[in-house]
């Protein structure tokens, strides 16, 4: 799934709680806390081979380092900026790097002497020294574990469980959230009749399961269904009513029976229920749009990742519960149904009533992945090899959906000869939905997208093209990381999520090259850094049990950082096919099964060459089963270069500095070889601090990449954020930005210091807000003056442009306002026949949008867009109004979901907080509807992630994070364990935190 807002990286959320760092979850069930979660229930007897207790994994061996260096306060300097260096390297690829750059400074001097701003450069050009060109170091590892932990033996006696009472009054026979594993379904065979104009539909589930081991109990999921007539069949046996047990609370349906069911026996439930469509985001849920004469048309569709597949028909939703399915939905005439699978029948059944028959799945499959859609869409279609890629819109839109297509079948075909396994269905649907909260879902053989990840017209800008092709990149490649082999659990989402988000920055690079998809790449990986610096942050593969933890692995570790390390990996193994051949070997092994991240990591280090060192097993889960990453700091004395490793935690000040190691890749290059990528040395970074010795006359190249210098500008904030260096130094770096002209340095320094302005304007400190402005003027004024405002081919320049643009205006910068004045009033006189690039459009509305006279009419041209990625542009625009009275008729509008989408609030609310009008009464809007949000977004999803980040990332004060505080712990179940809650918290006391060193240096500086 993606589900982030295309549209900007800046508001991707993150948020993490503190979880057990290293477990990996297992096949066996939780422990339960029955104490507590159902001490008033009386016990029921009999134990099921299911119900024995296993504890969490949770103890590790730590090895610790060797010991610090002493240093003088010379070395001291220039250690300070090696850390930067050590930090600049942990976001780079070489994979990425150009072979030149613009940027060359003079050789540095081999050693820091003189402590000064002058040394700090020199220092930090040092770095580029000890790392000479490539010290790449991506992210780091640690290691020092095994990553297991002893897992205890099956107690003997297990302790005696207590069951909930279900709605019928009787004891329901299971207390877990997971499963028991005592059957297995093989198929499923659904029929579905939706009624869109009561909103409601009927459905029958036969379910064919195998017993795996004797039980006198199937128990299974199932949400909001009237269960009408239960049917069972064992064997070959009749037929025979059963009565269904239903426990709310955990979304489970039991039935009981009172001879043992013996393992080996495959048997049938029959299942028949009515439910209403839902009205929220998931499950099979219910939707509309306006066509172009103005008349309402409704639709129903399926979102069911993670948890919602229960919602539309019973069955076993956890991923590990493959089987076969067989789908027929019931329709009128008007309408046409997809499905995973092609059509294999259509059947009259009365006038007003078909019946449409889906081919059996070829494939076993997770329940997370069926979708069906009874809409009136329209397709265009291109074969590829054996399949057909189809992209469906609502019919206006259908000459909205050449690139989509165009773009499916390229990376179809990479993807089919670089997995060397062909896609596995015979078709491959691509659809828009007018109604839908994630970015877009990779549901097998028919993939979901919101319109604006899907489609775009032909005039639309690269930048908007660059978002159609990323998101279906990353969906393309779930068929295989995912689809085709699927985590057994979601404390491995990741495996699905890293890897997708990785293979759509590494597929675009090769198929569509002139997207130039590195800077999004590189910027996404700073946003996940940012967010795993925090102490709330988790483990890559962390333990899960609760829908609510289910939804938070939604986040930016298990995308970011999970696509960062695989970057790291595949720069760190020899030869560009070391890191392909292990995960095809992967692909093939675990081919249709499902499989934890051990599995990967011994799928690489198979195919290891034998002369190499590096044991990716080791390595790599020192990264996936523990939170944060280090800081490496670098020094060197004479010849020999002293590596030392700590955990990067922002929070740290007390007890919570961790004695975390990782196993870190180094890489770096000198003079005595050139940048061919075969001159790369290795160190790998194990313990605390490791030195290494290099030959006296080597001199260190003084290249720094573009990625380089955004890196060292995002490491010089973090460092300063945590205190290492002072906000002085910052300033210092940032001396050479006027000459500056690449996009990411740019767009990584603009995004970092508009922080520090959003920060001091919600804070009112005006004589700072003033001196801010100022200086981000005497930065990149002349740059922003120089940008152009007319149609713009690269997507790096026009990405360059959007930044700064939308910095000037929203600084109010005269020339800027102008331009973005005159660009609207020609839009909307042209009355449709001018279209205001691409890149421009936020810019432009959002200027608009601060003018009386022009809200209204931007207003009038939201009802009327066509295109979606517009759309919310103006949206985004309307929303960044300073007049109070419409922000709260947005808002309100936005909760409605008329004439704005529900779907849309994230979105508004961030453009809300951004602005010093709206941003108290967001925060006071979301208290107040607190229950409606978390009904229409699930407690702890991505939505609720954003809100929650938009709304409270500017707090600095005490006043502030005690109210934030204070609602967060009134929701109780409501949310009150969010890890979104508890991010926010550590957030705003670091932003107190920095307020109360820097508002002195600012004043002094600024
Ligand atoms: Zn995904």
């Amino acid at each position: 799934m993606d589900p982030f807002d295309s549209n900007s990286t800046g508001e991707r959320a993150n948020l993490p709680r503190n979880m057990i760092e290293n477990s990996m979850f297992e096949e066996e069930p939780d422990v339960v806390d029955l104490a507590k979660d159902s001490a008033a229930f009386p016990t029921f007897p009999a134990l099921d081979p299911d119900e024995v207790a296993y504890e969490p994994r949770s103890s590790r061996l730590l090895v610790r380092g060797l010991g610090e260096n002493d240093m003088d306060e010379d070395e001291e300097d220039c250690e300070s900026s090696a850390r930067l260096l050590g930090m600049s390297f942990m976001n780079r690829s070489s994979a990425h790097r150009s072979s030149s750059s613009p940027y060359t400074r003079q050789a540095p001097p081999r050693s820091c002497s003189r402590p000064s701003a002058r040394t700090m450069v020199v220092c930090v050009l040092f770095l580029v020294i000890v790392a000479s060109m490539t010290m790449v170091l991506y992210f780091l590892p640690g290691c020092t574990f095994t990553k297991t932990g002893c897992r205890k033996p099956n107690k003997t006696t297990p302790f005696e469980p207590v069951y909930p009472v279900s709605t019928n009054g009787e004891l329901f026979p299971w207390a877990q959230y997971r499963l028991p594993q005592s059957l297995h379904p093989l198929s499923y065979n659904i029929t579905l009749s939706p009624n869109l104009d009561s909103m409601t539909f009927t459905g029958c589930t036969v379910i064919t399961m195998i017993v795996q081991h004797n039980t006198k109990r199937i128990v299974l999921h199932s949400a909001g269904h009237n269960i009408t007539k239960a049917t069972f069949k064992l064997g070959e046996g009749e037929a025979r009513d059963v009565t269904v047990l239903e426990y709310k609370p955990k979304q489970q349906i039991a039935v009981k029976f009172s001879e043992e069911l013996k393992a080996g026996q495959t048997c049938v439930l029959t299942l028949d229920y009515s439910a209403n469509l839902s009205h929220t985001y998931d499950g099979f849920y219910n939707s509309s749009y306006t066509d172009k004469d103005g008349n309402k048309r409704v639709l129903a569709a399926t979102q069911f990742e993670p948890l919602s597949a229960r919602k539309a028909f019973p069955c076993f939703d956890e991923p590990a519960f493959k089987a076969t399915f067989l789908i027929k939905i019931k329709r009128k005439p008007a309408y046409m149904t997809l499905s995973n699978m092609p059509k294999a029948q259509t059947t009259k059944l009365s006038d007003d009533l078909f019946q449409d028959e889906f081919e059996k799945t070829s494939v076993n499959m997770s329940t997370y992945l069926v979708a069906f859609v009874v809409a009136d869409f329209t397709p265009i279609s291109k074969n590829v090899s054996e399949t057909l890629v189809s992209v469906y819109s609502v019919p206006e839109k259908k000459e909205h959906t050449d690139y989509a297509l165009d773009t499916a079948t390229k990376l179809l075909e990479f993807y089919n000869n670089f997995f060397e396994i062909t896609y596995p269905l015979k078709k491959l649907d691509l659809v828009a939905i007018p109604d839908f909260l994630a970015g877009a879902m990779e549901n097998w053989g028919l993939i979901t997208f919101r319109e604006t990840s899907l489609l775009v017209g032909k005039q639309s800008s690269t930048l908007e093209k660059q978002v159609v092709a990323s998101v279906i990149a990353h969906e393309l490649a779930h068929q295989w990381f995912g689809n085709l082999v699927t985590m057994s659990w979601w404390n491995d989402l990741w495996l699905n999520e890293g890897f997708a988000t990785y293979m759509q920055y590494m597929s675009l690079q090769t198929v569509l090259p002139k997207l130039d998809i590195g800077n999004l790449f590189l910027a996404v990986r700073f946003r996940a850094l940012d967010k795993d610096a925090l102490n709330s942050s988790h483990a890559v593969s962390t333990e899960v049990n609760t829908p609510e933890q289910v939804e938070e692995m939604f986040d930016s570790v298990s995308y970011e950082k999970g696509a960062s390390i695989l970057l790291m990996l595949n720069a760190s193994l020899p030869g560009d096919q070391q890191f392909r051949k292990g995960i095809m070997l992967y692909l093939k092994t675990f081919s249709g099964l499902n499989t934890d991240t051990d599995n990967l990591w011994n799928s690489l280090t198979q195919v290891e060459v034998p002369t190499q060192h590096l044991n990716v097993s080791k390595m790599m889960s020192s990264w996936t089963s523990q939170k944060g990453f280090p800081l490496v700091t670098v020094s060197r004395k004479g010849d020999e270069v002293t590596l030392t490793q700590e955990h990067f935690l922002l929070t740290s000040e007390n007890a919570t500095r961790t004695s975390s190691l990782w196993n870190i890749p180094v890489t770096y290059v000198n003079d005595s070889c050139s940048l061919d990528p075969r001159c790369r040395q290795l160190v790998t970074l194990e313990t605390k601090s490791e030195s290494f010795k290099l030959p006296e006359s080597v001199k260190w190249l003084n290249v720094l990449t573009h990625e380089d210098r955004a890196s060292l500008i995002h490491n010089i904030f973090a460092l300063s954020r945590l205190g290492r260096v002072s906000f002085q130094h910052v300033l210092n770096l940032l001396n050479y930005m006027p000459n500056e002209t690449e996009t990411s340095p740019v767009t990584e320094a603009l995004l970092q210091l508009n922080n520090i302005y959003q920060l001091l304007d919600k804070r009112q400190e005006q004589y700072l807000v003033a001196r801010m402005k100022n200086y981000i003027m005497s930065l990149f004024g002349s740059l922003m003056d120089n940008q152009t405002w007319t149609e713009e081919e690269s997507v790096s320049k026009q990405e360059l442009r959007s930044a700064l643009l939308e910095t000037a205006c929203g600084l109010k910068r005269i020339n800027c306002i102008k331009k973005a004045k005159a660009l609207f009033k020609q839009y909307v006189e042209s009355n449709g026949t001018f279209r205001i690039p691409g890149d421009l459009q936020q810019v432009v509305f959002s200027v608009a949008a601060q003018s009386d006279e022009d809200w209204p009419i931007l207003l009038n041209k939201y009802g009327h867009a066509t295109y979606d990625s517009e759309k919310r542009k103006m949206l985004r625009g309307l929303a960044s109004t300073q007049d109070v009275r419409r922000i709260v008729w947005i808002l309100k509008a936005g909760l409605k979901g008329d004439p704005i989408q529900t779907q849309e609030l994230p979105l508004v609310i961030s453009a809300i907080c951004n602005g010093f009008a709206g941003y108290l009464f967001a925060w006071d809007f979301i208290q107040e509807n607190w229950d409606s949000l978390i009904e229409k977004f699930h407690v702890g999803s991505f939505a609720i992630q954003t809100i929650v980040k938009s709304a409270t990332s500017q707090f600095s004060t005490k006043a502030h994070l005690d109210q934030v505080q204070g609602f967060f712990s009134s929701l109780k179940e409501r949310g009150s364990q969010m890890r979104s809650a508890r991010e926010a918290l550590e957030t705003i006391r670091l932003n107190q935190r920095w307020m109360d060193n820097n508002l002195p240096m600012l004043q002094r500086y600024l």
